[in-house]
């Protein structure tokens, strides 16, 4: 698998044209050689909650677009449920907040994946966590596929990028249980205040409440939704379990591109790098200034590219950032010091999903 990585400048949004930067940058990866006449392409996205505003733009996808039609293929958007409570936990809502944002104006399909259970595929993988893991099919059965990534922090997985859209994004809804229950968190009980908050917030009923939160794991799916709204930060994530999910969303991202590896182009967005991912409800300012817009067929390559990237800037002061501010320092720790992002580039390159290593190419 090749491990360039082509990076194109994005340094002041409002005056770079970026939808013509990203046709630049989709031509020079070459990806129209790749896929034929009448091919079916995914184009992975995230239609995102309908507050945010920093998402990925439908201007940004509609030059990748035209130039698949140009070849007679014939691309669909696509995404699937969310766990969590919020506007993509069902097709209807989710639906919804893509036409609020517009997606429909782009005129192709747009495939919310997962809908039912016929929509599942088992992919065999035989990996250390999964044997095999449960992928949207019709993702599964596209004859391509371009996974559109906004780079972002996450509670789970620290930094938030190719790997963890593609092994979450493209799992079905028990896929992404599977995933999220090795990732149960728990509660401390010094810091549980008793305040109730986290009972409405939860989806499974799994929390009561006496003088300090419990959980019942035998009910918890590890949606993780109860973590964010907690007033004193009770409901924690431990280092270990940040890791079993890496690696299953990593052994995820593997099953889900399998076969076809080498016509899976992955564009990541450094662009509004929010702390923490577009789903949450809260406004969130950037940890480091705009970077570019990257793009490889090598998801580690690609990650690994952007965290390196992002980690040499210098970091917002007026961010959720906590530590690590200087140039050189990893941010994703500065916000998540429980969670060593790497590992997920680690696993990933270890497993074969694609190589750490990479040659940075500006264009
Ligand atoms: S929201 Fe936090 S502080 Fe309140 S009961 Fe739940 S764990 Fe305790
Ligand atoms: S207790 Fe478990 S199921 Fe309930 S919100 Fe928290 S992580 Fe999700």
């Amino acid at each position: 698998m090749t491990n360039k990585v082509y990076l194109i400048d994005v340094t002041n949004k409002s005056e770079d044209n970026i939808p013509q930067k990203i046709q630049t940058l989709y031509e020079t990866t070459q990806f129209n050689d790749r896929i034929q006449k009448n091919d079916n392409i995914a184009i992975k996205t995230q239609f995102i909650e309908s507050h945010d505003t920093t998402y990925i733009k439908p201007e940004y996808i509609e030059p990748i677009i035209e130039s698949i039609k140009e070849k007679e293929a014939s691309p669909f958007l696509t995404d699937t449920n969310t766990l969590f409570n919020g506007k993509r936990s069902n097709t209807d809502k989710h639906l919804e907040a893509a036409n609020e944002k517009g997606f429909f104006d782009l005129n192709i399909p747009l495939i919310i994946a997962n809908n039912t259970p016929a929509d599942e595929i088992e992919v065999k993988i035989s990996k250390a966590v999964f044997d095999k893991v449960k992928v949207a099919k019709e993702i599964y059965d596209s004859d391509a596929m371009i996974v559109i990534s906004h780079i972002t922090g996450h509670t789970l997985t620290g930094y938030s990028g190719a790997i963890k859209n593609t092994g979450s994004g493209c799992a079905t809804r028990n896929g992404k249980i599977e995933q999220h229950k090795l990732a149960a968190p728990f509660i401390s009980r010094i810091a549980c205040l008793a305040c109730n908050v986290c009972i409405d917030l939860c989806p499974e009923e799994a929390i009561t409440v006496d003088s300090i939160a419990h959980i019942d794991y035998d009910k918890c799916i590890g949606c993780n939704n109860c973590i964010s709204d907690c007033p004193t930060d009770a409901i924690k994530l431990n280092k270990i379990k940040s890791e079993e999910y890496m690696k299953a969303v990593t052994e995820y991202a593997y099953g889900a591109i399998e076969n076809k590896k080498d016509k899976t182009l992955y564009i990541n967005i450094l662009l509004n790098i929010n702390p923490d991912s577009d789903c949450n409800s809260y406004d969130q300012n950037p940890i480091v200034d705009d970077i570019g817009i990257l793009a490889s067929y090598n998801p580690v390559a690609i990650d690994q590219a952007s965290y390196d990237l992002i980690n040499k800037q210098e970091g917002n002061e007026n961010s959720m950032l906590k530590n690590n501010h200087d140039p050189e320092k990893d941010k994703f720790k500065g916000l998540w010091r429980n969670i060593d992002s790497y590992f997920q580039f680690d696993y990933g390159d270890e497993i074969g999903l694609g190589s750490k290593k990479y040659n940075l190419i500006k264009i």
